[in-house]
């Protein structure tokens, strides 16, 4: 298998998100819900073995909020 280096930035639209906590939950290594309800992106840039992680927060944002783009 070709080894390739793709970075995915996670980006987070907050007009969008309310906050719910789904993607932390989902995520807890690369999501934080804040007392405030704020979230935090823990890691904005993940490599091939988050990618899954990311993945399943993009799924469950009931908010279609979340977006990956990948960087190479
Ligand atoms: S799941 Fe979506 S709406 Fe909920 S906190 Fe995460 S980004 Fe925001």
């Amino acid at each position: 298998m070709q080894e390739t280096h793709t970075k995915t930035k996670i980006v987070v639209d907050r007009t969008l998100c309310d906050g719910n906590g789904n993607c932390a939950a989902a995520a807890p290594e690369l999501f934080r819900l804040e007392q405030d309800d704020t979230l935090k992106v823990l890691r904005d840039m993940v490599d091939e073995s988050q990618r899954a992680k990311a993945e399943a927060a993009v799924r469950v944002c009931p908010k279609a909020a979340l977006k990956l783009v990948e960087e190479r």
